[in-house]
């Protein structure tokens, strides 16, 4: 295979070497290696284009591996480098390159082409693991996992049943309606964070929007392309897109970052699919995140309640949201909304918790190392709560706090700001 069929060469010709990204890169600040910033990955990438290093090559996987793709290096960038694009192209060139072992391909299948696109496998994988983390299986399992320990022990804990709930078709809107959404339910949201979904539906509801569903829509997509499964991401784009186009053009509602970074790009990632490429750009024009549409749509005297227990409130930016989609001041002013509420800023809020995905599960010792400086800047905060936008990064706050042994609760946008009926998911906020 030609080497510029592996990496994205002319977007790699963007960069112009300042190391304004190095100080920024939380791996590069564990290391201090050049190859394990920016600025070292990019140099990787146009040497495989260039002939003088192998996509094969062990140590240039392991840098791609090591990676977040949290984008912040793009936030600083002066040169406009589209570093996310790059890593999921370098990623899948390697892994033409040099295929994975038989295990690893296997379990990547079933990963991403059985369970994260069936609503039916996901729900079974979710129910197993309730099992075996109640019954002691999974600890009993992680005795005898080797190298493989640490990861079955940070599954994040499975819900009841009763929890893991879709939403109905249609959520009407509370008093008069003003307008009508779609709401991304996604594919684990509704298995580990039905009540964010809820509170979700319930906040538009109480500003006046009605919210639909596509029924039968999973999974858009964006782990498979994070992780180098570019075919299959394109393939879930299109299976979104249409399950979308049905419910009309309203605008789709996405609760979770990496979810909303990943369908706004959507244009790009079809951009070489002629059938495909106009109404991908059509669906990104109307994705937009949850506080996006909220900040900018809810009336000017919407004043939410704070819920009881949530103490005092600190913010934490997703990487998908504040670098993938340029969304920082929102979350803050609707939190200022709440009435009740006492907010401090987080130090550091928009460097990586090291979730990453599916990452703090690939590499728990180095995800749990890229959260340690974030833990420790929750404790200084005096916070009670850590409020976050994106499943990933609640499962790593959540873990990562228990681990360490720091009470706080994590709670999504969405659940501080639901109405407080008995119906709503704020009486499920933990
Ligand atoms: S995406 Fe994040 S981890 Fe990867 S090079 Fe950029 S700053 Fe570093
Ligand atoms: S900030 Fe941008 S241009 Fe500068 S070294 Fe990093 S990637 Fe290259």
């Amino acid at each position: 295979m030609e080497p510029n069929a592996l990496v994205d060469y002319v977007k790699s010709l963007d960069c112009i070497h300042c190391g304004l990204c190095l100080r920024t890169c939380p791996t590069y600040q564990l290391t201090g290696v050049e190859s394990s910033s920016p600025r070292g990955r990019i140099y990787l990438m146009r040497a495989v284009a260039e002939n003088k290093l192998e996509a094969s090559d062990p140590h240039y996987r392991e840098e791609l591996d090591y990676c977040l793709v949290c984008r912040h290096c793009e936030s600083v960038c002066p040169a406009g480098v589209r570093f996310g694009e790059m890593m999921e192209t370098a990623r899948a060139g390697a892994a033409k390159a040099a295929p994975r072992g038989a295990l690893e391909r296997f379990a990547r299948w079933v990963g991403f082409q059985v369970v994260l696109p069936s609503r039916f496998w996901l729900s079974l994988s979710i129910s197993a693991l309730r099992f075996a983390q109640r019954t002691g299986l999974l600890r009993l399992a992680a005795k005898f996992a080797g190298a493989r320990k640490e990861a079955l022990l940070s599954m994040p804990a499975a819900p009841p049943a009763s929890e893991r709930r879709s939403l109905p078709e249609r959520t009407p809107a509370r008093g008069a309606q003003r307008g009508e959404v779609a709401l991304l339910e996604g594919c684990v949201m509704p298995e580990l964070f039905g009540r964010v979904n809820r509170a979700s539906a319930a906040v538009l509801a109480d500003i006046g929007y009605a919210c639909r569903t596509a029924r039968g829509h999973v999974c858009c997509g964006a782990l498979h392309a994070h992780n180098g499964e570019l075919e299959g991401a394109r393939e879930l784009a299109r299976t979104t897109i249409a399950s979308y186009e049905r419910l009309g053009d309203a605008p789709i509602v996405v609760n979770s970052a990496g979810c909303g970074a990943h369908m706004k790009a959507y244009g790009t990632l079809l951009e070489d699919d002629p059938a495909w490429r106009e109404r991908a750009k059509r669906f990104s024009k109307r994705v937009v995140d949850f506080s996006e549409f909220v900040a900018a749509n809810a009336p000017a005297d919407w004043r939410p309640h704070a819920a009881p227990g949530l103490g005092k409130l600190t913010y934490d930016d997703p990487c998908h949201l504040c670098h993938g989609q340029q969304i920082r001041s929102q979350p803050r002013e609707l939190l200022a909304r709440v009435s009740g509420a006492e907010r401090v800023e987080l130090a550091n809020a928009e460097s990586c918790c090291g979730s990453a995905g599916i990452y703090s599960l690939l590499r728990p010792g180095d995800s749990q190392a890229v959260f340690e400086p974030k833990a420790r800047a929750f404790a200084a905060s005096g916070a009670d709560t850590l409020v976050t936008a994106n499943p990933g990064c609640h499962l790593q706050w959540e873990s990562g706090l228990a681990r360490l042994g720091v009470k706080a609760r994590v709670v999504h946008i969405a659940e501080v700001l639901a109405p407080s009926d008995p119906d709503s998911a704020r009486a499920n906020v933990r």
